[in-house]
């Protein structure tokens, strides 16, 4: 057996055992390594440079287990599209938690490893271009600055798994800094027993929210704590268009990490009610939506721990109730701040509020490419004819101008706050499928898919030869769907 230096240990699964359940990954018969992450790899305290490709295959497909590791899937419920259900982990496998050479501990979850006791109808399998989606999309957005669990591994199994047509088996190894989601919450509530909400909710607290454990109620602290780390996840996301495509409550995790990348994709011609996933029909999850659904997920979480609130119920969910009722001004707080970074903007002036979203509305009208338009404004980029060429466009920029020189900031700073909010590169939908087609087709070509890869591991950087890369797809995104990845 390879070692690469895993250092496991299983928290998780030393609590109650309803919460989880023991699996073992199918057997993949011809596991190849498409992807590894060797600068996560580093930054977990692995050492996979030497190890044989065949070898690693062999470890994460799941075939030879890493030494230390104890497969469980997790038992969660979860509102899907506003409707409750017990779910479970019915494709994917918890093998353990890696302790880092930092002190952090993260879980090791394979994704596609074949079915678990929460399988139901499903076969537990993934498919190699969604696996490989999400490991570029999930690169992506961390490299943007953004939580988000990680992608260590793609592994093609050898297999075939049956959607619309025959596709390559393949799994994917997640690094999350735990799985714990809202609908983990939430199964536990529907199970009503008063002592493994106790035990999950420590749980949560002492490994993501130490702090929460002094205050007076450790259990509001939690939800103000998850509250307050959804709204900043929230307003990133609108930062650099990310649309997720499926905020189900079991696809909300507690620590404030981006998770669970299926149908998701980047806005590009700006509209706000844009909605990709082809089951998304009543666009719940589009683009503009993606606060309210957080707050309406939040209070999914509140419910399901206001027996440890409070043992009075009315008193509890007073408490609850405020607690995300100020969801919205935390929100809408940060969201103002994170324009005025992008816009450059300094302090708070009047008027800012009205010059942004002038600015959102000349992009909505003129059709124009949510990315390109905020990157155009960066240092040095404007473009004078197109100024000319668009009078509302030159007369929103006279008033922006302005309100930049009456600003105490220096330019510098200014300048510099717009290089780190504006990204130049994200992974264009267009980008994305055909460098997806190239890796899943009869050739196997990895290039497109390692070009984009480089490309959006540097997001901010304007780099020559790469225009392709930061150009609006020619419809604007209009015709992208995106789909599930089950
Ligand atoms: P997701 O939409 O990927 O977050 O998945 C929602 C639920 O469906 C989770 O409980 C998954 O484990 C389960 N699921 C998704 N795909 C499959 C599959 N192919 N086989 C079994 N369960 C699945
Ligand atoms: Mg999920």
């Amino acid at each position: 057996m390879t070692s690469i230096g895993w250092r496991f240990d299983h928290s998780y699964a030393r609590l109650p055992e309803v919460m989880f359940a023991r699996a073992a990954p199918a057997r993949a018969r011809a596991p190849r390594l498409v992807l590894f992450n060797d600068a996560l790899a580093a930054s977990l305290g692995l050492e996979a440079g030497a190890a044989d490709p065949q070898a690693l295959a062999a470890m994460l497909s799941g075939n030879a287990l890493p030494e230390g590791s104890l497969p469980i899937a997790q038992a969660y419920a979860g509102h899907q599209f506003g409707h409750f259900a017990m779910l479970g982990d019915g494709r994917a496998l918890l093998v353990g938690e890696h302790l880092c050479p930092d002190g952090r501990r993260v879980d090791i979850q394979f994704k596609g490893s074949g079915p678990t006791p929460f399988s139901r109808r499903g076969d537990g399998r993934a498919a190699l271009g969604p696996m490989l989606r999400e490991y570029v999309i999930s690169e992506a957005m961390h490299a943007l600055g953004i939580p988000t669990t990680r992608s260590l591994a793609v592994v093609a199994t050898g297999e075939a798994v049956f959607r619309e047509s025959l596709l390559d088996g393949a799994v994917l190894t997640r690094v999350a800094g735990s799985h714990l989601r809202v609908g983990t919450f939430e199964y536990v509530a529907a199970r009503n027993e008063p002592e493994l909400l106790a035990a999950l909710t420590d749980y949560t607290i002492a490994r993501h929210y130490p702090d929460c454990a002094q205050a007076e109620r450790p259990a509001l602290a939690l939800l103000e704590a998850v509250i307050d780390r959804q709204a900043t996840l929230i307003v990133q996301w609108l930062r650099v268009g990310f649309i997720h495509g499926v905020m189900n409550t079991d696809n909300m995790s507690l620590c404030g990490e981006t998770i669970d990348y299926g149908p998701c994709a980047f806005l590009e011609r700006y509209d706000p009610g844009t909605a990709f996933s082809s089951i998304d029909h009543a666009k719940r999850y589009a683009f503009n939506n993606q606060p309210l659904i957080a707050q309406w997920n939040l209070a999914r979480f509140a419910e399901a721990l206001l027996p440890a609130i409070d043992p009075d119920p009315d008193h509890a969910l007073a408490l609850a109730e405020a607690a995300i009722n100020r969801f919205a001004d935390l929100y809408r707080a940060r969201q103002v701040e994170m324009m005025r970074n992008k816009l450059g903007l300094s302090g708070e002036a009047e008027g800012d509020e009205a010059l942004i979203s002038d600015f959102l509305d000349w992009m909505r009208d003129s059709d124009a490419d949510y990315t390109n338009s905020f990157a155009m404004l960066n240092p040095g980029r404007i473009d004078a004819p197109q100024l000319i060429a668009d009078p509302r466009l030159a007369a929103w920029h006279v008033r922006w101008q302005a309100r930049m020189q009456n600003d105490s900031w220096s330019v510098g700073v200014a300048r510099d706050q717009m290089r780190a909010s504006n990204p130049i590169y994200i992974a264009r939908n267009h980008q994305v499928e055909a460098a997806l087609d190239a890796a899943t087709g009869p050739a196997g070509d990895l290039r497109p898919l390692e070009r984009l890869l480089e490309v959006v591991r540097r997001p901010y950087e304007e780099r020559p030869g790469l225009a392709a890369y930061a150009a609006a797809a020619p419809d604007g995104g209009r015709s992208h769907q995106t789909f599930c990845g089950t």
